[in-house]
């Protein structure tokens, strides 16, 4: 189906707003129709630019000339096997639509990513996470099998655990066995939470190298997931600080212990953290929130309903001993509390969107991610930048994966310069110790400089040589990641 001229503003951008050229929008209704499309612009060498949401945030779906493929209509979950707990879907199912069949059968698809309009091809394409990264990781981690449609309309079914890379080598057979051969080697940084790149490490497994591509190797048609079946019952536990370095000896008990928690099912699954301008926002909705609290953490772990009180009586050992807001902190048991919980989660980002939309702002966000043990030196860098700073400006979100979300709102081109400056050095700070230039959203278009800050040009054109191998005529997403 073609969608004419009229219609095509709505493809032009994502939701970072970062608009792009195009001539024709199709979205098809099938994947046998969805190759008709992309074998034909391939014959013609059209490019094409993938869109599942449209709720990335850097530009990712926004397109870059000629062709927008929207698989707005591929959006049917086809099965659920209670009994191996997979859930096969197509690419633009969307997280609330997952979440709302599976809490039918009593069951949850961990990763979370806030926006729950995003589709799971869009998740899978950015390796999307969210605020339970703590216990489950990325979306990777619940990743099984992938159906993917190359531009020549070639089919590659890939399953985790079936193929992995040997000797730097990783040979990927096709439906009909054509052969992918790729050098690989240690090129993305597996020890942080990391969404910029190509997965290319010696001993991959082929799927990997799928997620997190940004589209720009191939059109994901189908996706087989890994869901859990939901907790019993929940603890949540919001702690209040009057200083970071508590913070951090807090937030430390979980990660240096991690292990151990897990084997004895203690480990949270939410760790999210609200810096003092974020509570600045959310004191406008919540006024009783302790009058000395500069920062606060807000956790979430699941258990069996028989041991709540042993699981309340281990955090307040762990609080008691590190803050003297130890009688402030709220707890969460019931169904409505636990609501109440994620309402104040969401009112930081509905503060900020008003910020942006009702005065005109623009916000700009770093997504980076550093080694824990350079948490504090990366938390303190930020907190004295943006203390310099007359704009309005937060951090907040997950603490416990070294990611924080650094927000920065401008109004105008000096404000701007202002907080690109600041943006660019944090980023540059970031990269010496260790970090990531993106954690979760991805590069996109908008954040390409910074990946080529990232990663040698070496590095970089390891990636496009893969790139090149699915992607024969150079059409598909071309203006992600790379120039
Ligand atoms: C309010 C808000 C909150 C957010 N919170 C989070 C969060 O908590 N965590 C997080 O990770 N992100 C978050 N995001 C960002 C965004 O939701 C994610 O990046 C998400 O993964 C994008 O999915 P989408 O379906 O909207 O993809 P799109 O924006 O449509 O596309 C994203 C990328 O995927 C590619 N793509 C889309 N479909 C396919 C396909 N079938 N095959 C191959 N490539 C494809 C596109 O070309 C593009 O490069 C948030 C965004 C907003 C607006």
């Amino acid at each position: 189906m073609i969608v004419y001229k009229d219609f095509i503003d709505k493809y032009l951008s994502d939701e970072s707003n970062f608009k792009g050229n195009l001539d024709t929008v199709y979205i098809p209704e099938n994947v046998e129709e969805l190759k008709d499309i992309v074998v034909d612009c391939y014959n013609k060498g059209l490019h094409i630019t993938l869109r599942g949401g449209g709720t990335g945030l850097t530009g990712g779906s926004s397109p870059d000339k000629n062709v927008l493929i929207s698989l707005e209509k591929l959006n049917k979950i086809k099965s659920f096997d209670k009994s191996t707990e997979r859930v096969v879907i197509e690419p633009c199912v969307s997280l609330e639509q997952l979440d709302a069949y599976l809490s039918n059968y009593n069951y949850f698809y961990p990763p979370n990513p806030t926006e729950t309009k995003a589709s799971i091809a869009g998740n899978v394409s950015t390796n999307a996470s969210g605020a339970r990264s703590f216990k489950y990781g990325a979306t990777r981690n619940f990743i099984m099998k992938l159906k993917v449609l190359l531009c020549d309309g070639t089919l590659l079914t890939l399953e985790r655990g079936k193929n992995f890379a040997k000797d730097n080598k990783l040979v990927i057979k096709s439906d009909d066995n054509k052969t992918f051969e790729l050098d690989v080697e240690n090129i993305f940084n597996t020890s942080i939470k990391n969404a910029a790149g190509y997965y290319i490490t010696e001993n991959m497994d082929a799927i990997d190298l799928f997620i997190g591509s940004e589209g720009t190797l191939g059109i994901i048609t189908e996706i087989e997931l890994k869901v859990n079946k939901k907790s019993e019952h929940l603890v949540g536990i919001i702690a209040w600080f009057e200083n970071f370095d508590d913070v951090y000896k807090y937030i430390a008990n979980f990660i240096q212990n991690k292990e151990q928690l897990t084997k004895e099912d203690l480990c949270p699954r939410i760790i999210e953290f609200y810096d003092t301008n974020s509570l600045m926002f959310l004191r406008e909705e919540y006024s009783q929130i302790p009058e000395t609290a500069k920062y606060a953490v807000w956790i979430e772990q699941e258990c069996e309903l028989k041991r709540e009180d042993e699981i309340l009586s281990y955090y307040y050992e762990i609080i008691s001993s590190i803050t003297s807001l130890d009688d402030d902190t709220w707890i969460a048991l019931t169904n409505e509390e636990h609501n109440n919980f994620i309402k104040i989660r969401h009112t930081l980002p509905e503060k900020t969107t008003e910020l942006v939309r009702k005065l005109n702002h623009t916000k700009l966000s770093v997504d980076m991610a550093v080694p824990f043990n350079r948490l504090k030196d990366y938390f303190e860098f930020v907190e004295n930048k943006f203390k310099t700073l007359s704009i309005p400006s937060c951090v907040y979100g997950h603490i416990s994966c070294s990611h924080l979300h650094c927000d920065m709102f401008y109004k105008n081109d000096e404000e701007k310069l202002i907080a690109e400056k600041i943006y660019s050095d944090i980023i540059d700070y970031g990269l010496t110790i260790g970090g990531t230039v993106s954690a979760e959203h991805g590069i996109g278009k908008i954040k390409r400089e910074f990946f080529y800050r990232m990663y040698t040009s070496e590095q970089i054109d390891k990636m496009k040589k893969i790139k090149a191998i699915f992607d024969k005529k150079n059409i598909l997403d071309i203006t992600n990641l790379f120039y």
